[in-house]
């Protein structure tokens, strides 16, 4: 079958033919129809994060449909459309029986990172990692969701954003334009920041009461215009250099709370004279719980949840990659291996 396979920093993607994989006793085969394209696989390629192994097959936004089951596999049949939530929890840990599967202590794997992902054909995961993709939803947009709406979905949770609030979301990608949605089901007033007007656009469309375009002028003077002066009760911060942090830092008002979603080698000077007399805090939010797959997916379903899909077939994984990161994919980026079908 075919893998696009990382080989190490600084050298190319490369679609390479490998063995097909084999499931074991509590496995899943899936086919893999669609297989979204994430910040994340950039991360790699910059060295910002390496995989345990190499090579690897990137890909951690993976959906399909089962084409085999372990002889141990209860609950999951062949033929059934599922989506795959990337880390593997072993649902027994202290972090999982709290209900923190995102921060499993012994996972049973992590897609893309130590085990094989789903850039490919093929791929096996356990089978308590898959979850069905409801009825009208088609595989393309649940691949995607699965670390974009629930990445969204797991932020507003961590911020325990409130109705009526101001929430500035900084950076539109694929988790930037879900969170502009899922803030604006919350009750809360989205604030978007993006360098390209066509993103700001659709932002607006999706439910954000106002824009700020980035590469006009002072990003926080901006907010705290579109906030009354008051300053922004959150700031998502998705981007994660020192530019955007110390932007975001100087949005914030009173009692503003901070939430870093992405990240980068840059640091950020914090003063907490600065912090502590506007009584500020500063959070962080990473992945998403599988219960936030579960919700994601039926928020598409229901049409709560619009994504705008850019398919590449799984031979262009390397110019998705380009386009994601020169900002020319508007929405999220999907491989279509083509064997089985996205709809
Ligand atoms: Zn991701
Ligand atoms: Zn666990």
């Amino acid at each position: 079958m075919r893998a696009v396979r990382f080989h190490g920093q600084g050298r190319p993607l490369v679609v390479d033919e490998i063995d097909d994989p084999r499931p074991g006793p509590g496995d899943v085969l899936i086919d893999v129809a669609a297989a979204g394209v994430c910040g994340t696989e950039l991360h790699f390629l910059d060295g910002v994060l390496a995989p345990a192994t190499t090579p690897l097959t990137l890909g951690h936004e993976v959906a399909g449909v089962v084409a085999e089951t372990g002889a141990e596999v209860e609950g999951v049949a062949v033929g059934d459309r599922v989506a795959v939530h990337y880390l593997h929890a072993c649902h027994r840990c202290r972090s999982c029986l709290a209900g923190d599967d995102h921060l499993c202590d012994e996972p049973l794997g992590f897609l893309a990172f130590v085990n094989d992902g789903g850039f490919a054909d093929r791929i096996v995961v356990p089978a308590s990692a898959v979850v069905p993709v409801p009825e009208g939803l088609d595989l393309a947009t649940a691949a995607v969701l699965c670390c974009s709406a629930t990445t969204a979905l797991h932020a507003v949770d961590v911020a325990g954003v409130r109705p009526g609030a101001s929430a500035v979301v900084y950076g539109t990608g694929g988790v930037g334009l879900a969170m502009v949605q899922v803030l604006r089901e919350a009750g809360a007033r989205p604030i978007a920041v993006a360098r390209n007007p066509e993103r700001l656009a659709l932002a607006r469309e999706l439910g954000a009461v106002a824009t700020v375009d980035a590469t006009r002028g002072d990003v926080a003077a901006a907010i705290r215009e579109a906030t009354g002066g008051d300053g922004a009760d959150v700031v998502f911060e998705l981007v994660g250099t020192r530019e955007t942090g110390e932007a975001a830092l100087a949005a914030l008002g009173k009692r503003g709370t901070l939430v870093y979603v992405g990240y980068s080698f840059d640091t950020v000077e914090i003063t907490p004279l600065a912090l502590v007399v506007p009584e500020q805090r500063i959070l962080t939010s990473v992945g998403n719980r599988r219960s936030e797959l579960v919700a994601a997916l039926d928020l598409a379903a229901s049409g709560v949840l619009r994504t705008t899909l850019v398919e590449y077939p799984l031979e262009e994984a390397a110019k998705a990659l380009e386009d994601l990161r020169a900002g020319r994919v508007l929405g999220r980026a999907a491989l279509l291996p083509g064997t089985v079908s996205a709809r």
